[in-house]
């Protein structure tokens, strides 16, 4: 009989009975997830960004481009995604708050809100488009919506698939990456039931936070921030501090970074 890696084990295991197996295969386990982290983030070709100068950004493939729902501006330059986007969909983090979105955003994000039944975090929210014709589709037609492409556009807006626009303000913008439903419902507006290649596997169970009415506070703060340049980030956490740190402070990439 030959012998293989397997039966070194084996034998390894044989001779050191004092070790329980159970906690063996839970290290592995561990490890390999840990592995299969780092390498999906290594496949997606995130680099962490030590600071924001210009000749950074250059050097490690970004650019500064049209602003995300959320004010961020920098971005892939290959697949145009948002960096900061990334690391709080990294950080697992979704919320909406409509008084906080960039002003770009805010109209467009409440009509597509208009078209959604909003539910609980663990149903399907039901997406009703005015004309049902457009039923005869496979999946909901494409709507107005901004995206990396208007700053390069005459158009104020972009053609969107509607999934991709609320994954868009609610957990970040992607770029021209693609948006996909864990439910596999296509009619489904749920963004916690939407990924993208930045999703960790572990489903969010609930938002971080949510707010769909418009609020005159609220709103002030906003104009505020745009006399103040303060990012919108701040107002979020200052709004929901119980429940959210800031996003800047769940640091996932960093850990993957330059190992
Ligand atoms: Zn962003
Ligand atoms: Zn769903």
């Amino acid at each position: 009989m030959r012998s293989t890696a397997l039966q070194l084990i084996y034998i390894e295991n044989k001779v050191r009975p004092e070790t329980p197996k159970s906690a063996l295969t839970m290290a592995n386990t561990l490890t390999n997830r840990k592995k299969r982290a780092k390498d999906i983030l290594d496949g997606l070709n995130f680099r962490y960004l030590p600071d924001e100068k210009d000749e950074t950004l250059e050097a490690l493939g970004y650019y500064r481009g049209f602003s995300c729902p959320f004010g961020h501006q920098i971005r892939d330059k290959k697949n145009h995604w948002c960096y900061h986007c990334v690391r709080r969909i990294q950080g697992n983090i979704c919320g909406l708050d409509i008084n906080y979105l960039h002003n770009i955003y805010q109209q467009d994000a409440r009509e597509v809100l208009s078209l959604i039944e909003v539910g609980k975090p663990n149903e399907c929210w039901p997406i009703r488009l005015e004309d049902d014709s457009y039923r005869e589709y496979k999946t909901p037609k494409r709507i107005n919506f901004p995206s990396y492409r208007t700053g390069q556009m005459d158009r104020r807006t972009d053609k969107v698939g509607i999934h991709k626009a609320i994954y868009t303000f609610t957990w970040g913008d992607v770029g021209s990456m693609r948006v996909s439903r864990r439910c596999r419902n296509k009619w489904c507006g749920n963004p916690l039931h939407m990924c993208s290649s930045w999703n960790r596997a572990d489903v969010l169970k609930d938002f971080h936070y949510l707010d769909l009415e418009l609020n005159p506070k609220k709103l002030l703060l906003m104009a505020k921030r745009h006399r103040h340049n303060l990012p919108i980030e701040d107002l979020i956490a200052l709004s929901y501090r119980p429940t959210i740190a800031s996003p800047q402070s769940v640091d996932i990439s960093q850990k993957y970074n330059g190992e």
